[in-house]
């Protein structure tokens, strides 16, 4: 079984933003982390995008607020990084706690700003294939992974295990513009494992450590782990059980070292992209 590094495919991406870079002068592009309260995973995710920004010559600050902040403070605060034309992006860690209606701000959020695909516009555009908006940085990593390791797409079978507005559902209609044939699995899928063997790319994301094992698993499919998650040893681990995937799977990402790695590179191409398009200012 091959491993499908992550390192590999941000490595790619990175020779990309750098193309995408060359020859312009100026200002470098700026990226917004906004975080309300300290979860660990919240803080494990913003210092591998701040460490993937620097590592790609691109600038990030954290917005740290209190989890007790209101929700008309916190949107006063948000209003000022959405409209602060030095901010190219804006990268919302979510889920936002209980007294901040996170609706209020998927609505606030500036399309144009909004790298990871939260808003009703860039939602719309990915479901109706349309490519000019952000799709959720992780769904796309997803494909990213398979195309830069040069796994076709058109025709196939593919299955998602998960239905959430972050990976399942934007992964399908991403998947679907490939002209990959998609079937998404949730926990109310009869003969789940029927379907998933059935699938020569199983993308898992349920959010459930090693649930998917080999018996989820067609001879020679490709396996996607988006999975992150602690397990009852307290070790990161995603939710495929990879070491049982082997004489079955062809090819499957690691976690870690495998989508994570790419997700923080998408955001990254997305924030230059958004710099870019910004044309009132010069970016590096
Ligand atoms: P979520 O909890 O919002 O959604 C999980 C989905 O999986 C649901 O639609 C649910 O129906 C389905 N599901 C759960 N248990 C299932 C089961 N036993 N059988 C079938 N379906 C089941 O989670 P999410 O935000 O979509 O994240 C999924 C996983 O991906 C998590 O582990 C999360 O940490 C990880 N994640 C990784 C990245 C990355 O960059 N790699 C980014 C976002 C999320």
């Amino acid at each position: 079984m091959i491993t499908l590094k992550g390192a590999d495919v941000s490595a790619k991406i990175k020779e990309q933003v750098e193309g995408l870079l060359t020859g312009r002068t100026g200002r470098t592009p700026k990226l917004a982390i906004v975080r309300v309260g300290e979860r660990p995973d919240d803080l494990s995710y913003e210092r591998g995008a701040l460490k993937r920004l620097e590592g790609f010559g691109l600038a990030g600050q954290s917005f740290p607020f209190s989890q007790d902040i209101t929700d008309d403070a916190f949107k006063k605060e948000f209003a000022k990084i959405n409209d602060d034309p030095d901010i190219d992006g804006i990268l919302l860690l979510r889920p936002l706690p209980k007294q901040i209606k996170e609706k209020d701000i998927i609505h606030m959020i500036h399309p144009e700003k909004d790298l990871d695909g939260i808003s009703p516009e860039n939602i719309a555009k990915v479901f109706a294939g349309d490519d000019t908006g952000f799709a959720p940085c992780t769904a796309e990593a997803v494909v990213e992974v398979l195309k830069a390791n040069e796994i076709p797409l058109t025709g196939k079978r593919v299955a998602i295990v998960g239905r959430s507005m972050v990976v399942g559902r934007p992964l399908s209609m991403l998947m679907l513009k490939e002209n990959a044939t998609v079937t998404i699995c949730h926990t109310r899928t009869e003969n789940i494992k029927e379907t998933c063997k059935n699938a020569q790319i199983l993308v898992a994301a349920a959010g459930r450590a090693r649930m998917v094992d080999v018996s989820y698993v067609g001879q020679d499919a490709v396996v996607v782990d988006v999975g992150i998650n602690v397990d009852e040893y307290g070790k990161l681990c995603g939710d495929v059980d990879f070491d049982s995937l082997d004489g079955t799977a062809s090819m499957a990402t690691p976690v870690p070292g495998g989508v994570g790695a790419v997700t923080t590179a998408v955001l990254a191409r997305h924030l230059v992209m958004a710099a870019i398009k910004n044309k009132t200012r010069e970016i590096i």
